[in-house]
């Protein structure tokens, strides 16, 4: 483990991993979530498991199971928590409670600490068996409709602990609370070193001509990403810096809203051959390493964002991003050190400018900006920060 990220992480976080992994050797920590596939927590916990149990902890994963009524309702609790209005009934409740109890029957679910990951498991703490119990919510619940959260919250407050990851989406709590933020894999497929090699074949493959400056976005398509205030701003840009804007994302799959702002996306990009739509497919990391690496200028450019990884991913390879002043934008982002932040096309047109008139400035910027997150947002850290709080909340 240290050998592994020795020289990438920083060494005091790797003497400190090491000496709570001594203090926590061979006892049991079972992180429990709903999916092992999508999304960013399963990516984490795919990460995350594998160094645990290099520290020398018995480090488990399980996912409990529900059927589509089940998701159904805790998709409304997901959007209710995000403050958009939902009614959920008692029986809903109910059915809830009676999801988890099967699981609880099913999983085992004795281990020395517990990481019950957001709204989905959370009644397992009915079933608890010994240990700390700590509930790690990954959303944004700084303005929930409120008697879905203080439904939940009963269960929440019977935790040893609560952990969210930025301290302007988190709510008070009656138990302790702590702020981790979320990180990235220095060594992982999205975020590892690329030879030169890999990074030719990525680029002739996606038929990227290098002969111009590189604007990128990668995102979903999604309005809170404004893919389209990102054309904007590159159209304004480029009538005065030849460029070309890469907008790359998944493809909408069962999200009616995904397809349509592709199809918006599509109709702004139309007739201009020097935009390039990627629609990348699942596990495209490398694929994606790739573009944050060749890009000369890269946005994040949301209107409203959770923590937004792709700020953090592009960060550590030494670019400075523009971002949307939204979220968790700001938390990665010192405007004028490792970034700009805006909040208009103008000025995001504004600083696409200044960056491709200052290449020093790219590289200054883009120097801080992979510090920033070598301190600050490697998984590293986020077992480092975990590993303490389960110490601190051992009975
Ligand atoms: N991502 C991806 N494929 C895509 C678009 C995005 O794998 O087509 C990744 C991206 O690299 C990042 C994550 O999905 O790791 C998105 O996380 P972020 O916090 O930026 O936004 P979210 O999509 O969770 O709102």
């Amino acid at each position: 483990m240290n050998t592994q990220y020795s020289g990438i992480a920083p060494k005091g976080d790797l003497l400190l991993l090491q000496k709570l992994g001594e203090k926590l050797k061979n006892r049991s920590f079972l992180h429990v979530n709903s999916t092992r596939a999508g999304g960013g927590v399963a990516e984490i916990l795919h990460r995350m498991i594998p160094i645990l149990k290099e520290l020398g902890i018995n480090a488990r994963w399980e996912v409990i199971g529900g059927d589509e009524r089940f998701f159904d309702i805790t998709k409304k609790f997901h959007n209710a928590l995000q403050g958009k209005f939902e009614t959920i009934s008692e029986e809903m409740w109910q059915y809830h409670f009676e999801v988890n109890k099967v699981n609880a029957g099913s999983l085992n679910l004795e281990a020395d600490a517990v990481l019950i990951h957001d709204p989905q498991p959370v009644p397992l703490i009915e079933f608890r068996k010994g240990g700390a119990w700590i509930w790690r919510c990954h959303i944004d619940v700084a303005s929930p409709i409120k008697e879905v959260w203080d439904n939940l919250s009963r269960y929440c407050g019977k935790y040893n602990a609560t952990i969210f990851s930025v301290a302007k989406f988190a709510q008070a709590m009656p138990v302790d609370e702590f702020i981790i933020a979320p990180s990235i894999d220095p060594l992982s497929d999205k975020n590892r070193e690329l030879s030169e090699e890999e990074l030719r074949e990525t680029v002739g493959r996606l038929q990227i001509p290098l002969d111009r400056p590189i604007i990128l976005q990668v995102s979903r398509f999604d309005r809170f990403k404004d893919p389209i205030g990102v054309i904007k701003a590159y159209r304004l840009a480029k009538k005065y810096n030849d460029c070309i804007l890469i907008l790359a994302g998944s493809a909408a799959t069962d999200d009616p809203e995904g397809e349509m702002v592709l199809n918006e996306v599509k109709e702004h990009a139309a007739g201009d051959p020097d935009i390039y739509l990627l629609l990348l497919p699942p596990f495209s990391d490398k694929d994606i390493n790739a573009l944050q690496r060749i890009a000369t200028v890269v946005l994040q450019k949301s209107l409203k964002e959770g923590f937004g990884l792709t700020v953090t991913e592009t960060m550590w390879k030494g670019k400075p991003v523009i971002g949307g002043a939204t979220g968790g934008i700001p938390l990665q982002i010192t405007h004028g050190v490792t970034g700009f932040l805006v909040s208009s096309v103008e000025g995001a047109a504004f600083r696409i400018r200044q960056l491709l008139n200052n290449p020093e400035m790219i590289k200054r910027m883009g120097e801080s900006a992979r510090e920033f997150v070598k301190t600050n947002f490697l998984m590293t850290r986020q077992i480092r920060d975990y590993l303490s709080v389960w110490r601190c909340s051992a009975l």
